[in-house]
Parts: C-alpha cells; structure tokens; sequence
C-alpha cells in the first residue's frame, strides 16, 4: 500500500541532524556521562506555581473539550500581550491557541500554502522548518544568511528566491542567537511588500533577548496585514511540554485556522490554558526568572572561549550559542562526533541547521552553570588541539 507523497516526503530521506543527540541519549543509557549540550530545553523545569493553577483548574471541572481557538480569557490575555510589548492593536480575533509554537508554525503555512506553492525560509533555521513547508503542501526554499554578515539576512538573497508564497523568519534566531536589526526587518518588510509574500515571524524566544528590545516586524508600518507571528510558552515560561502556543494574525486567517482546528486537534485541554493564562498574569518577573541563567550563562561561555581564542558568532538572545570551527578544517558534523567520542560532550553541528551554518556548532546553555564551564574549557582545549593539528 503506497503512503501519501506528503508524508513519505517530508525529511526527502536525508538525515535529520540529530545523530549527534540520538548517539549522546544512547551512551548516556549505557551509563556512560556526556554532558549534553544539543537540545533547547530548560534544566529547570515548569514553575511549580503554574503547575498549581494546572492542577486547581483541573479539579476544577476544566477537563472538558475547551472553546478551539483557545478561551476567551487566553486569547485576551496573549492579545494583550502582544499589543503591550509590539504596540500594535491585537484583540482576541487575531488570536488562535495552537499546541506549542510548533503547531502554529504548521498552521501558518496551512493557512497561505497552495500546493507546490514556493515557501521561503531563512538558513540556518530551526530544524523543523522545511518539514513544516512540505507538511503543508509548499515548496521549501531556503535563504541563506551569511555567517560573514553576522547571520543577518539580506534582500538580494531573499530577493533572489522570488517569486514566491511566503517567508519564514526567526528572530531571536535559533540556532545563532542572533537578533536582526532594525535595519534587517525594514529590509525584509520592503521586501515583502514590494514582492507581495506572507511574512511569517516566529518570536518564541522574545523574551530571551540580552541586549536591545524585541522588535516584531508586524509592528511596522502595513505588516499587520500580512504577517503571521508564531509565539509560545515554552522558551518564556519553561513549558515546553505544556504544548502551548499561538498564532497572532488578520482576523479572516484566524477563523479559517479555526475551523481548520476544529478537524484537527480541536482544542487545547481547557486545564493546560488556564494554567497558560496564570502563567502569563504573572508579568515580567517569571520570564525574567526563566531567562536569567540562560543569560548568565552567555556571558560565563562569551568571556571563556574569548579567553582561549574560539571564535564566537555575536549574539545576545535565546538559550544558545554558535561558535565557528571553520579553523579546524574540519565540518562542525566531524568536529561534533569527535567531541563526543574523545571528550564526551555533545553539541549540535551547525549543519543540522542549514547550509549556511557549516563549521559552526550550536551549544545549548542547558547544563547548570559549572558542568557547562567545565564542558567549554574541554571544549576550548579540544579547539586549540584540532588547530595544531590542521596547521
Ligand atoms: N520555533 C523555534 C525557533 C524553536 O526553537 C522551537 C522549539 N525549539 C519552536 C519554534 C517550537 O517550540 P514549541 O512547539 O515547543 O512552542
């Protein structure tokens, strides 16, 4: 019996980047310590205080189906949000709660793609995208943005890729940490315009930003119109598996997503929600709390491989790092599977996430803060032993 194009197609058979976890995961069962650095999820869990007001909502009777684009209060509260940090008008008809950031992503592109519709995205790129394009039906593009440039994408690459459907972007970017500037996104809006694409912008790391404000392109001038912003909480409240998130967009795309949900997921649970909207009702000082060892950690790993030569991508947001082995000779996939082998850590090789992150390694800042220093100074001196080696 032969499956739909749609599903078989959806990696195109190749890898999909994670050997280097899947080997770590595997040696740590065997007993064997690694100290993993691949994957974005917090070391501290979910806010015992959100788990409270999971559990009351719970017993409190909200186990039942929930209203499917989210509760009123939810979509309230995300509505004001998104108005208060992007000054941008938002109400609860813009609105859909989706489960996690990952749903929204793929509800975006359901929303804009017509099959073999060419979608864009920007490389490197959080792993996922390009599956996310075909699961909807589109073409999967990618746009390089260069590591000379700072990751900062540019309007002739963008341009180069027209015509087309749409454009994925992801700032604060995993996996650079880079943050594009305002002159970046006033590019990509004029690009957008003039090209006539969908812009869609996923924001789930905005509250992990270590320097500057966030910008959401869907507060410049004419975007709202056609721009989609993905948000979540799991990076900003450590709820990544809660599976709660939103898609912000025109009024028309959320009730077609709606009715698009209501064949799919059909809702949230009810008790997940609320637990959404407690968290969300607790302002900046939970976020903050969530975001502060990430941004510790940035400047404990900055200042480390500064001191011992490593270059280091310059950025100033999210849970990562990205740091250039192109010194080595080797790719960051060799470099990664050497590491693990001869030094037990594991990161993730830049070309997990694109073309244009070759010779580069992602380290997620998830490990407590002395197990990562220990980690970076093996690191390093891994770096500066591979140097010699290729000089
Ligand atoms: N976008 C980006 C850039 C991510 O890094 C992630 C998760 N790592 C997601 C979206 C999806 O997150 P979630 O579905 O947990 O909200």
């Amino acid at each position: 019996m032969n499956l739909s194009h749609r599903i078989t197609g959806l990696t195109e058979g190749g890898s999909d980047g994670w050997d280097i976890f899947r080997k770590a995961r595997r040696l740590r069962a065997e007993g064997i310590p690694v100290v993993d650095l691949t994957i974005g999820e917090h070391d501290k869990r979910t806010d015992p205080s959100i788990l409270r007001a999971m559990y009351d909502a719970a017993l409190g009777g909200h186990t039942g189906y929930a209203s499917v684009p989210g509760t009123v209060d939810l979509r309230d509260a995300i509505a004001q949000r998104v108005a208060h940090r992007t000054g941008t008008a938002t109400s609860r008809d813009n609105v859909i709660v989706t489960p996690g950031g990952q749903a929204a992503l793929l509800a975006a592109h359901m929303a804009i793609t017509d099959p073999g519709d060419r979608a864009l995205y920007i490389d490197p790129y959080y792993a996922t995208y390009p599956g996310t394009i075909r699961a909807a039906g589109g073409v999967a593009v990618p746009v390089p943005a260069r590591a000379d440039q700072g990751f900062q994408p540019d309007n002739s690459d963008i341009l180069a890729a027209c015509p087309a459907r749409s454009l994925l972007i992801n700032s604060p970017n995993n996996p650079t940490g880079v943050v594009y500037t305002q002159e970046t996104l006033n590019q990509i809006a004029r690009v957008v315009q003039e090209q006539d694409l969908w812009l869609i912008s996923d924001e789930v790391y905005d509250t992990m930003i270590w320097d500057g404000e966030h910008l959401s392109p869907r507060s410049l001038p004419n975007m709202a119109e056609r721009t989609l912003v993905v948000g979540s909480l799991s990076k900003s409240h450590a709820m990544t598996g809660s599976r709660l998130g939103w898609l912000v967009a025109p009024e028309p795309v959320i009730e077609h997503l709606s009715n698009l949900a209501t064949h799919t997921n059909y809702g949230i649970p009810g008790f997940i929600q609320d637990a959404g909207l407690f968290a969300l009702e607790q302002g900046n000082e939970l976020e903050d709390m969530v975001a502060a060892p990430f941004q510790r950690r940035h400047g404990i790993v900055s200042a480390m491989f500064a001191a011992n030569g490593v270059p280091v991508v310059p950025s100033w947001a999210s849970m990562y790092l990205m740091v250039d082995i192109r010194q080595t000779g080797l790719s960051g996939e060799r470099f990664a599977e050497r590491l693990l082998d001869e030094r037990r850590i594991a990161v993730m090789p830049g070309e997990s996430f694109g073309a244009a992150a070759a010779g580069h390694l992602r380290i997620a800042l998830t490990v407590d803060d002395d197990a990562l220093a220990t980690a970076i100074a093996s690191l390093a001196d891994f770096h500066t032993m591979l140097k010699k080696e290729a000089a």
